[in-house]
């Protein structure tokens, strides 16, 4: 069996597990408020588990052939015209060209598209003092494990992020209507780096109500 892709963790150090089974499905744990960077080719699937059901996921994929062409919630939203994809939408790069496209998802479906990436500054305004982990920099730490630099920190798809509307534009911050072992699943439709981040946002009920940040599994095929 051939490797599905390049696989690289963040953190070297950090407790974490590569399997492949019979199929050749590469198995990899996104370690809790960590980030995690694959290639992986065009035409092959990878699903995000939520092997908890409480965590989200912040994801991001580049061109992995050009870091300036990314994954675009704005773009996206244009294309499929609704706030959550499903079955079958594509997501858009920043030069409109489908770079995943959702072909499973046994969650209820409630992804978020609207939400930046968490930051220093948002813990800041919230209150932290002191460093926390964030998913901007563990974006910033997966893609440099592959020596790629993002070219700005994109808006990401917060997989299983619950962030309901209202009719009158008003949001909530929720907890994920997940089940553990709920999962969505991609095909690439180009050579790309994917990066996901297990969420550290503790201080918000985004990823339940205990506040415990979780692990997550990606599986490539
Ligand atoms: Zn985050």
């Amino acid at each position: 069996m051939t490797a599905a892709a390049t696989l690289i963790q963040i953190n070297a150090g950090q407790a974490w597990q590569k399997e492949q089974d019979h199929m050749g499905a590469t198995k990899l744990t996104i370690p809790a408020r960590k980030g995690l960077a694959v290639r992986i080719e065009a035409g092959r699937t990878f699903s995000i588990v939520n092997t908890h059901g409480t965590q989200v996921v912040d994801s991001w994929a580049f061109n992995g052939a050009d870091m300036a062409e990314f994954m675009s919630m704005e773009h996206s939203r244009a294309g499929f015209r609704r706030l959550c994809s499903r079955v079958g939408d594509s997501y858009l790069t920043n030069k409109r060209r489908p770079i995943v496209t959702v072909i499973d998802d046994t969650s209820p479906g409630r992804h978020d598209t609207l939400i930046a990436a968490c930051d220093v500054y948002r813990y800041q305004a919230l209150g932290h003092v002191g460093h926390h982990d964030n998913c901007t920099e563990n974006l910033r730490d997966a893609l440099a494990m592959l020596g790629l630099v993002p070219p700005e920190t994109p808006a990401p798809l917060n997989l299983f992020m619950n962030i309901p509307w209202e009719p009158n534009g008003d949001l909530f911050w929720n907890e994920p209507m997940t089940m553990p072992g709920d999962a969505i699943t991609f095909r690439a439709e180009m050579d790309l780096v994917a990066v996901f981040s297990t969420c550290p946002m503790d201080l918000l009920p985004i990823n339940g109500k205990d506040g415990v940040i979780r692990d997550a599994e990606i599986v490539v095929n």
